[in-house]
């Protein structure tokens, strides 16, 4: 096995993460397979419990793993399927050692950081690094790990050390060190910076480890000398330095890597050479720049709870724009944030409703996706009944899935006190309820999570069109409220269809208004799965619909 692991230095957010799963798609590019690991150096055991405002949204594997939204970017750069092991977190190394010194694994020794946890650091990183995990049989040629933080952070210093360490022990022609930092350009000269980038890779050789290439993010590409200048003191050759200036897309970035001819210097130092062959990025440069030139719009609202954070939906944003690339269509996001759109906010903050509306009304489309606890959901029943009663597509998405089912049951219904348990407890109409796979006595892991499948129970829906008509769909889910089966029937007798439903039937999965342009709600999260090249059916359906363009697809 062959690693190229990348740091980063400096700041934090210079997109490391996208730095990495890009130097992934060049190698893969060049007849390489790749997998990727993903270190998060914080105590959580996974991303399950972390609030979307922290780190962004939480992604979900098949296997249900609750993981950083970077392993979303591995999936979609490298078009793999990882597992949850293949995101390393502090909480999870140390769970594992404490688990085996309470077995008493460790034969009476003093467990401590150096050697036990940083052996289990290598021994984690060398058993994941041979799964597959793009379909294939054996294990792939490069494992590429982006640690998380920054170096120099106290709590990345044991995985700093085992790195150190698994360099030693793999040789130097199996590693390959990538230290991503930053160039800032200050004062009225405009000159680049390279101060802080030679303090970062001195604190990484303080540490025992010497970087083989440099990729500085900059706005401007680097001027010839600044390389000069970071080759002589951070011990790197000229053509080792990478400049990764600000581009129009995030997909040019693979791009730049190649133009600097950096899967050579990689290739170099891990001795691929010769198996490797030139790399072919013609796919990566045609969505590239079809993004940069799209000219006709859809303006989708998102109306959520975390629209603060636009990382917050990263997989959603992701999905509108596969789909958007598809059908040659530029998307341009307008934020809702729901509660905005409540009554209590025309009272208390008149304009701010007022805009709120207007940004609503002024959208093609109208997406809810998934979140939990109750803030905003009255606004976005509010938006979904607007969608509704307008013939705006709407798609909503696990929590979207249960707005409409709410909304449908007050309006259509009459049951004006109709609501999700989740929400109150008390309801006198729970339209949804909690519905656990396991114990509903213990409320740990209740959640229902990763791949489920989903089966049509009619496939004259548009869904089941946009999926080709197949026997079922597998996609992934997390949460814990299901659609309450003992409200189905008067649901679907007034005129909401259950599509698509789990292999018992009692779990609701796809709902569906005939009559509408694109009603569609799904207890699943198609996002996940969508790559570049294979945006998801729905998302596709849903600004095909907004662009006036589905019927014309569908036949
Ligand atoms: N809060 C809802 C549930 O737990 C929806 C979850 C989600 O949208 N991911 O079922």
């Amino acid at each position: 096995m062959k690693y190229v692991v990348v740091t980063g230095g400096v700041v934090s957010g210079l997109g490391k993460g996208v730095t990495a799963s890009s130097i992934g798609v060049v190698l893969k590019a060049c007849g390489l397979r790749v997998t990727s690991i993903k270190i998060d150096p914080y105590l959580n055991t996974d991303a399950g419990t972390i609030s979307p405002f922290e780190h962004g949204e939480v992604f979900v594997l098949d296997d249900g793993g609750e993981v950083d939204l970077d392993l979303g970017n591995y999936e979609r750069f490298l078009d793999v399927t990882l597992t949850r092991d293949n995101n390393i977190t502090t909480g999870k190394i140390y769970q594992s050692v404490i688990d085996r010194e309470r077995r008493g694994d460790y034969l009476g020794k003093t467990v401590q950081v150096i050697p036990h946890i940083t052996d289990a650091i290598k021994d984690w990183i060398t058993s994941v690094a041979v799964i597959p995990v793009d379909g294939r049989v054996g294990p792939a040629d490069v494992c590429v790990i982006e640690l998380g933080g920054t170096v120099g952070d106290i709590e990345s210093m044991p995985f700093i050390e085992a790195l150190r360490q698994l360099s030693y022990s793999v040789g130097q022609e199996n590693f390959c060190l990538i230290h991503v930092s930053l160039v800032p350009v200050l004062g009225v000269v405009g000159e680049q910076k390279t101060k802080p980038t030679q303090h970062s890779v001195r604190e990484l050789r303080a540490l025992g480890l010497t970087p083989h290439l440099l990729a500085c993010r900059s706005a401007q590409p680097l001027l010839d000398q600044t390389k000069e200048k970071l080759s002589q003191f951070c011990h790197v050759p000229a053509g080792n330095i990478l400049s990764i200036h600000d581009v129009p897309n995030i997909w040019h970035v693979p791009l730049l890597l190649r133009y600097q001819d950096a899967h050579n210097a990689i290739l170099k130092q891990l001795n691929l050479l010769s198996i490797a062959g030139p790399p072919d990025l013609q796919e990566w440069t045609k969505r590239a720049e079809t993004f940069d030139n799209l000219t006709e719009t859809v303006k989708v609202a998102m109306v959520g709870k975390y629209t603060g954070l636009s990382d917050s939906y990263l997989s959603v944003l992701k999905a509108l724009l596969h789909a958007c690339i598809s059908c040659s269509l530029k998307p341009v996001i307008q934020w809702v944030a729901a509660s905005d759109l409540e009554d209590e906010k025309a009272k208390e903050a008149p304009q701010v409703h007022a805009a709120a509306w207007e940004t609503l009304k002024d959208s093609a489309c109208i997406l809810v996706p998934g979140g939990f606890g109750n803030r905003g959901t009255e606004g976005m029943i509010l938006a979904a009944k607007f969608a509704r009663e307008n013939q705006v597509p709407y798609l909503g998405i696990c929590l979207g899935m249960q707005i409409s089912v709410i909304e449908f049951a007050r309006s259509v219904l009459g049951l004006e006190k109709a609501n999700s348990a989740e929400f109150d407890p008390d309801t006198p109409d729970p339209v949804v309820i909690f519905m656990p796979e396991g114990s509903r006595t213990h409320m740990g892991n209740t959640m229902r999570l990763g791949s489920r499948k989903t089966f049509f129970c009619d496939h004259n829906c548009i869904t089941s069109k946009l999926y080709n008509n197949p026997d079922h769909v597998d996609e992934r889910h997390r949460h814990r409220y299901e659609v309450n089966p003992d409200s189905v029937e008067a649901l679907e007798a007034a005129g909401l269809k259950f599509m698509g439903k789990d292999e018992t039937g009692r779990r609701m999965e796809i709902l569906e208004l005939p009559n509408h342009p694109f009603y569609v709600g799904v207890q699943f999260h198609p996002e996940f799965k969508s790559r570049p090249g294979r945006p998801s059916p729905l998302f596709t359906g849903f600004v095909l619909a907004a662009s006036g363009r589905l019927k014309a697809y569908l036949s």
